[in-house]
């Protein structure tokens, strides 16, 4: 093997190889290089995994723990990420090329859903029902829905996995974690936290591989009662039919093509820094990114010419560097995807106003790095604006007023989220009426919270992630009935 750093899979709290053998690389963006080898799982892994979810579910300490208790240990495994989280940011870059300004940040900001599931996990309750039965005690139990396979993407892969380990952990449910290939080191290094915290052996595991090896026979698995899956619109249609077969629960969170509107009655600074934060900040590698400019026409000018002065400035280079503010994109595959729809655009019609091809400055280096590009003259039927890009390319189109403005941005076959730049106040919450999208921004952009139900409208998802919703997704009701009658009825005596 190469002297490459070597990474095993975490299953029934060991740490394993592939029953395979075999190991595949973990790629560094910004050198353009592999830097890691990962264990290369497949079906007999995931096997492996599951059978240990399964047991630590129904046997050992896992079940017997109050749910006060399960908070207690999420709550310490936040404390432990607090303690972690410079380094964990720091592999996060490695991997995936983000900014260590937003990783940093993403990761210090991760222990509050560990804080915030741990403490919700003994208010769930059941309710003694008024049942309208003589001589009968009705009462409900929220239990936990069984194993839940949790798949998540490369670009936010602990903030992502955590969105769902953490609910689901404290609805008292055990997980096999599958990451993106591209980015598996960061989780495997989280298991490191979850054995200090003290969580029993199997309730959690991860399996490292590719989404056909490891991904779908795990969806597949008879055992897995739940897929939680982050990623893309295709991955997510397959892991939706593939559980549709076992009959499982599914969240899905997929992709999108957010608008972001600004109105001739905004403060245009603002919101030419909330467009650029929308579709620059992670290279555009974002569900959320704004990628469609939606300008009133009587301010395109003025507000063309004010963001491609500021976005021109762009600073590229070293993500680990805090004056980087933009970094490579995190796949050699993503590059080319982002430059092909950089060609299909022109083709279009569409006008190229900035960037449009590889970013050659020395500070790239062998990076994969593509120059923050902006298009105007976009129309609404053009791929550019109808598909997801996940890179730096936006989009602007015009329109005439509040009525087009809604329309064109309902105009999408998704709906994850939307931005609103006005200082009227009876427009902002008419759009944020009018809007078909699970998260409005008002003269903001790309706020996220563990508080707050997170989830996409339309082909843009299934159920919410975040906020006291998102614990609702690992737990089923039972009823249970007690008679408290004397003696059992005549059974041929309808009551
Ligand atoms: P992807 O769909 O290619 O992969 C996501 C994960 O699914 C990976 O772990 C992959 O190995 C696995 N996978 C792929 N095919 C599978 C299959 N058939 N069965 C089971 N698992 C499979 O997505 P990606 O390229 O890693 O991430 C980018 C996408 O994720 C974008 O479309 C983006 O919009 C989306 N995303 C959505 C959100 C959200 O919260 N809505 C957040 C981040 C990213």
């Amino acid at each position: 093997m190469s002297n490459l750093l070597t990474y095993k899979m975490f299953i029934g709290g060991d740490w394993v190889d592939a029953r395979s053998g075999e190991w595949f690389e973990s790629f560094d963006p910004y050198a353009g290089k592999p830097w890691a080898l990962v264990a290369r799982g497949g079906e007999a892994d995931v096997h492996d995994a599951v059978a240990a979810a399964q047991s630590a579910l129904t046997s050992g300490e896992w079940p017997k723990l109050k749910a006060s208790q399960r908070g207690a240990v999420l709550r310490r495994l936040g404390d432990l990420i607090a303690r972690e989280a410079e380094r964990l940011a720091a592999l996060e870059v490695r991997d995936n090329g983000k900014l260590i300004a937003e990783m940093g940040a993403q990761v210090r900001y991760l222990p509050q859903w560990y804080y915030y599931y741990g403490g919700l996990a003994d208010k769930i309750e059941g309710s003694v029902i008024p049942i309208d039965k003589a001589d009968t005690f009705n009462f409900t139990r929220h239990e936990p829905v069984g194993v839940v396979a949790a798949i998540t993407p490369w670009n936010s892969p602990l903030l992502l996995t955590s969105w769902k380990l953490a609910p689901a952990l404290a609805a008292g449910c055990t997980v096999v974690v599958k990451p993106s290939e591209h980015t598996s080191i960061s989780m495997l290094e989280f298991c490191k936290l979850i054995e200090e915290a003290g969580f029993p052996k199997g309730v959690v595991n991860v399996v490292t591989g590719y989404g056909p090896e490891v991904g779908e026979p795990l969806v597949a698995h008879p055992d897995v009662a739940k897929v939680a899956f982050t990623g893309g619109e295709m991955g997510g249609q397959k892991v939706y039919e593939t559980a549709a077969r076992g009959l499982k629960k599914v969240t899905l969170e997929l992709g999108g093509k957010s608008p972001n509107i600004v109105f001739d009655d905004a403060v245009l600074d603002d919101a030419v820094k909330g467009v650029i934060s929308g579709i620059f900040a992670a290279t555009g590698q974002t569900c959320i990114a704004g990628s469609r400019l939606l300008v009133q026409k009587s301010i395109e000018k003025p507000l063309t010419e004010k963001l491609l002065a500021l976005a021109s400035t762009a600073r590229m280079g070293n993500p680990m560097s805090l004056d980087t503010q933009i970094g490579p994109v995190t796949t050699r595959q993503q590059y080319q995807k982002i430059l092909g729809y950089i060609d299909v655009a022109k083709q279009e019609g569409a006008r190229l106003a900035l960037g449009g091809r590889p970013a050659d400055r020395p500070e790239c280096g062998e990076g994969w790095f593509v120059e923050p590009t902006i298009f105007s003259g976009v129309n609404n039927q053009m791929r550019i604006a109808r598909e997801e890009v996940f890179g730096p390319v936006l989009s602007i189109i015009p329109f005439a007023d509040e009525d087009e403005a809604i329309s064109i941005a309902n105009d999408s076959p998704y709906g994850l989220a939307a931005g609103v730049w006005t200082t009227s106040i009876k427009r902002a919450i008419r759009s944020s009426e009018r809007l078909q999208a699970g998260s409005v921004w008002v003269n903001t952009y790309r706020a996220v919270s563990y508080m707050s139900p997170f989830g996409g409208y339309k082909r843009s998802g299934l159920g919410r992630e975040n906020g006291q919703d998102a614990i609702w997704e690992y737990l089923q009701t039972k009823s249970v009935w007690i008679s408290t009658a004397d003696e059992v009825a005549n059974p041929f005596v309808m009551r």
